[in-house]
C-alpha cells in the first residue's frame, strides 16, 4: 500500500519547493525565474513558420518538419540539453514541437492520430549520455500524440554522423535499427529526432518501420542543419 493521495501531494509539492530553492529555475535564454524557457524567448523560435520538406526520392518517409534552424537560441538550446544535460528543456522544446506539429496537420501534410517514434540510442551510448534526448522530448509530447517508443531499437553502436558525408552517413546508419510490431497501421508515425543534416538517420529508421507498415511517416526534428535530402 502507498502513501493515501492528499500525503502524497503534500510530499511532493515540499519537494518541489526544496528543489526550487536549491535549485532554482531561469529562462536558459534571458534569465527570467520559474521557466525554463521564457513565453518571450519561446515566441522567438516560432518567429519563423516550421520548414515542411517532402522529401525527393521514394522512400517510406514522406517528409520532415523542422521546427528552426540549427543556429542561434535554438542551437544553445539543444547543446545544453543534449550534451550539458540540462533535462529540464524536454518539455519546453517538445511544446515547440508540438506547435509544429499541429501547423503541419492544419496544412494537411499529416493527420491524426498521430504516434511519436523516438529515433532510438545503442544501449550503450545511452549509457554514456545517461539518456536518450529524442525518448525524452518524445515522452513530453503533448496527450493528442501516442508515444510509441518499443517499436523501434538501435541494434548497433553506429559512430556519431557528425563528420561524415552524406553517402558516409548513409552506409554508417544501414540496418543500425530493428522494429518491434505491432506497428501503427493509420494515421501518421513521426519519427522525433533533435537535429538533421542529411536525413539518412530518419530515412533508414523509416525503411525499417516501413517493412510493417504503410501508414505515411515523417520525421519531425527541433531544427535543421541545411537539410541536404
Ligand atoms: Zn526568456
Amino acid at each position: 500500500m502507498g502513501l493515501p493521495l492528499r500525503k502524497r501531494n503534500i510530499i511532493t509539492t515540499w519537494t518541489r519547493i526544496s528543489q526550487d530553492a536549491v535549485f532554482p529555475c531561469f529562462c536558459f535564454a534571458c534569465q527570467k525565474p520559474e521557466t525554463y524557457l521564457c513565453e518571450q524567448c519561446t515566441a522567438l523560435i516560432h518567429a519563423t513558420e516550421p520548414l515542411i520538406t517532402l522529401n525527393k526520392h521514394p522512400s517510406p518517409l514522406i517528409g520532415v518538419i523542422a521546427c528552426a534552424r540549427y543556429a542561434g537560441l535554438m542551437k544553445e538550446l539543444i547543446h545544453a540539453f543534449k550534451y550539458n544535460g540540462v533535462q529540464e528543456l524536454a518539455l519546453p522544446l517538445a511544446h515547440i514541437i508540438d506547435t509544429a506539429l499541429a501547423t503541419a496537420v492544419s496544412l494537411h501534410s499529416i493527420t491524426y492520430p498521430l504516434f511519436a517514434v523516438p529515433i532510438p540510442l545503442h544501449a550503450r551510448r545511452e549509457r554514456e549520455r545517461g539518456f536518450n534526448q529524442n525518448t525524452l522530448l518524445a515522452h513530453h509530447l503533448s496527450l493528442m500524440i501516442t508515444h510509441t517508443p518499443s517499436i523501434l531499437k538501435r541494434t548497433s553502436y553506429t559512430h556519431s554522423q557528425t563528420r561524415l558525408k552524406k553517402h558516409e552517413r548513409l552506409l554508417n546508419i544501414k540496418g543500425a535499427f530493428c522494429a518491434y510490431p505491432p506497428i501503427p497501421q493509420s494515421g501518421t508515425i513521426v519519427l522525433i529526432d533533435d537535429v538533421i543534416t542529411t536525413s539518412a538517420t530518419l530515412q533508414e529508421a523509416a525503411q525499417c518501420l516501413g517493412a510493417y507498415t504503410k501508414t505515411p511517416m515523417w520525421g519531425c526534428v527541433l531544427a535543421h542543419d541545411d537539410i541536404r535530402a
